[in-house]
């Protein structure tokens, strides 16, 4: 038996990267996973890879389609917030555009997805939310990364607050932070540096252990914090990072 049998999963930003490799990793551990991406195309590839991937386009950015998502699937046992948007700059090379943006998708998006589920996840008697932050956040400072990391900043102040304010409702609300993972977000970041090879490397020097992480490395930590097996862990920040902030 899985260790999520039975568990009913919903999740963002389900179609690529970290995310595909989650809701990948929890449907083999045997959860229904609800997982939704604003990409059809990579939902519908997905889809194909387990039956218990349930896939439903979503974009994050829209407040009523979030509203109106608890009509459409069931209460889950957990919520995985993943989607989130690097912009890539200093503080001189954000407009309110890139603010806006980053804000949307980075923190409103979880504490929208928080909103429509939370009360009847309490209702029926608790839950696990899982919010994707990164090291590049008040834990650690990244060059040309200021709006990226003020707003993961965010998402881990949420997570404190979501926890603290939810705890004997029996709702545990715990944060990932990876390092640098190889992603396909990544990869056009590091093509349009110009010098792939060098963004490459530069990447790998972040990272101690000079092992670049895949998603499949970050879904683990995920699976534990949607499985009963993290039943006292709430609140906190669980870094992956490959020795980056040691
Ligand atoms: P990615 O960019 O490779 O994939 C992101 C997915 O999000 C895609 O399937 C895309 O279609 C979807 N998406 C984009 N906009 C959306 C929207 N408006 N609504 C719904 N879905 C949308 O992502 P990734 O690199 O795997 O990152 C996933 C999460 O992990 C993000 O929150 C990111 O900040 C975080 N993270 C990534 C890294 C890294 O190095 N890749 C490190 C730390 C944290």
């Amino acid at each position: 038996m899985g260790r999520l049998a039975g568990k009913t999963v919903v999740m963002t930003a389900a179609g690529m990267g970290i995310g595909r490799a989650c809701a990948i990793a929890m449907a083999e551990e045997g959860a229904e996973v609800h997982a939704t991406d604003i990409d059809q195309s990579s939902l519908d590839s997905l889809a194909e890879v387990n039956p218990n991937l349930k896939c439903l386009r979503l974009d994050v950015t829209d407040a009523a389609a979030i509203r109106a998502l608890p009509e459409r699937i069931p209460v889950p046992d957990v919520l995985f917030n993943c989607a989130g948007y690097v912009h890539d700059g200093t503080l001189l090379d954000a407009d309110d555009a890139a603010w806006e943006r980053s804000f949307q998708i980075n923190v409103r998006s979880h504490a929208r997805m928080i909103e429509a589920f939370l009360p009847a996840m309490i209702e029926r008697g608790g839950g696990s939310i899982i919010n994707m932050a990164t090291v590049a956040s008040s834990l650690t400072g990244v060059a040309s990364r200021c709006v990226y990391s003020a707003t993961k900043g965010a998402v881990l102040g949420l997570t404190k607050s979501i926890a603290k304010d939810y705890v004997t409702d029996r709702i545990r609300c715990n944060a990932v932070c990876p390092g640098t993972v190889f992603t396909p977000s990544l990869k056009a970041r590091m093509a349009a540096s110009g010098d792939y090879d060098k963004a490459y490397e530069a990447m790998l020097d972040r990272q101690p252990t000079r092992e670049m992480t895949h998603p499949e490395d970050i879904a683990p930590i995920v699976v534990y914090l949607a499985s009963d097996e993290s039943k006292v862990a709430t609140g906190q920040f669980f870094v992956v990072d490959g020795g980056w902030t040691i």
